[in-house]
């Protein structure tokens, strides 16, 4: 079939309409007609090829929502007309110690789907049948594609980080995937500080579950919460006063690491570490067993992330409005025949 597509020819550059054809899928693939897919900061990371590792002409998109139309000899778990949602992974070994322990986004083998493949800012996408997910109902076609990669993001490594309920939890930055984590972290029973450089998004994180919300203006030192935190996830892809972040921390708490600060390295004094037993960590997508419970959490307990839609037509203003941070909070582009 033929591909009609949304690309970047190279570095920084414009999208740009992209056509291209796409086999049969073979094996465990599943071609997915796309209805929606969200915008995440990491797909401008790829167009600037922030990580080194974008090849050009590059189809970003990686919050695929969409209808499986056509599935590979070997899939038997999905069906043609089946809902599905797709994240940043698009496949795995699926045999090593990571992926047997359900952890397939820590394998080595681990296949990007806009990493030498071309993603979801298209009509159609190739994928593995076993990293498409089917949505359950009731979460609705506009807001399911952001969970796939910022939700389940931000959901496994405030998991793994150790959030359970009744945790004192710190967000730093309100985009994308941290508006997403004030949600989760809130409504799993846990106190929610949220720090922001945006004064007009404190009210409004409030509303999504935060108890305490801090502005911090750029460049400047944040002010430390009421109380210590015991886990902190930081959203924000630029370097931050980390070792005022640490000193926020509890003894054995944990500053969790989702956005990348590609410039510098993350620097932070040794002994408020070594006194309190604190940690650093961070954490990649999240594997398919926790993508299945991320999904049954948002559906229960009403995670819809906060979306903004644009015709895929649209997709430079729309990538544009989530560089320049005027994105409230996720943007969505849809696509022209969607059904
Ligand atoms: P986003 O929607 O653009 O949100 C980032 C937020 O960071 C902004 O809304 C802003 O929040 C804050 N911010 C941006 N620039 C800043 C600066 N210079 N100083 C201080 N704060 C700043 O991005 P996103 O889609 O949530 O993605 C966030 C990061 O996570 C990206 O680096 C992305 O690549 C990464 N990511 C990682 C994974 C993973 O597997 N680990 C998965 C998905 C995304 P305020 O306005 O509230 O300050
Ligand atoms: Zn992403």
């Amino acid at each position: 079939m033929e591909v009609h597509a949304w690309a970047a020819k190279h570095r920084g550059a414009a999208l740009e309409p992209l056509c291209y054809e796409l086999g049969p899928p073979e094996g465990h693939d599943c071609t997915v007609k796309v209805r929606t897919c969200g915008i995440c900061h990491s797909d401008l990371h790829m167009v600037d090829d922030d990580w080194g590792m974008t090849r050009f002409p590059l189809v970003p998109g990686h919050e695929v929502l969409g209808e499986v139309v056509e599935v590979g000899p070997m899939v038997r778990h999905l069906r043609v007309g089946d809902r599905v949602g797709v994240g940043w992974q698009a496949g795995a070994c699926m045999h090593c110690r990571d992926c047997l322990r359900g952890e397939e986004n820590l394998c080595d083998h681990t296949r990007g789907l806009i990493v030498g493949h071309h993603g979801g800012f298209a009509d159609f996408v190739q994928a593995d049948a076993r990293f498409c997910f089917p949505i359950p109902e009731g979460v609705g076609d506009d807001v399911a594609g952001p969970l796939l990669c910022g939700g389940v993001t931000v959901f496994s490594a405030l998991r793994h980080a150790g959030m359970g309920s009744g945790m004192r939890i710190g967000v730093i930055g309100v985009g994308g995937l941290g508006h997403m984590a004030v949600m989760f972290a809130s409504r799993l029973g846990n106190h929610v500080t949220a720090f922001t450089t945006s004064e007009d998004k404190a009210a409004f994180a409030s509303e999504l579950g935060a108890a305490e919300v801090i502005v911090v203006p750029r460049g400047k030192e944040p002010p430390a919460p009421k109380r210590p935190l015991d886990v902190v996830v930081n959203t924000v892809p630029a370097p931050l006063d980390w070792a005022s972040y640490l000193g926020m921390l509890g003894s054995d708490g944990t500053l969790c690491f989702v956005a990348a600060p590609v410039d510098r390295p993350i620097a932070v004094p040794f002994f408020p570490m070594l006194s309190k037993r604190r940690r650093i960590m961070a954490s990649p997508i999240g594997g398919r067993s926790v993508m299945r419970e991320m999904l049954e959490t948002a559906a229960l307990f009403g995670v819809r992330p906060h979306i903004e839609t644009f015709p895929m037509a649209r997709v430079n203003d729309a990538l544009e409005h989530v560089r320049s941070n005027k994105v409230r909070y996720r943007a969505v582009l849809t696509s022209a025949d969607r059904a």
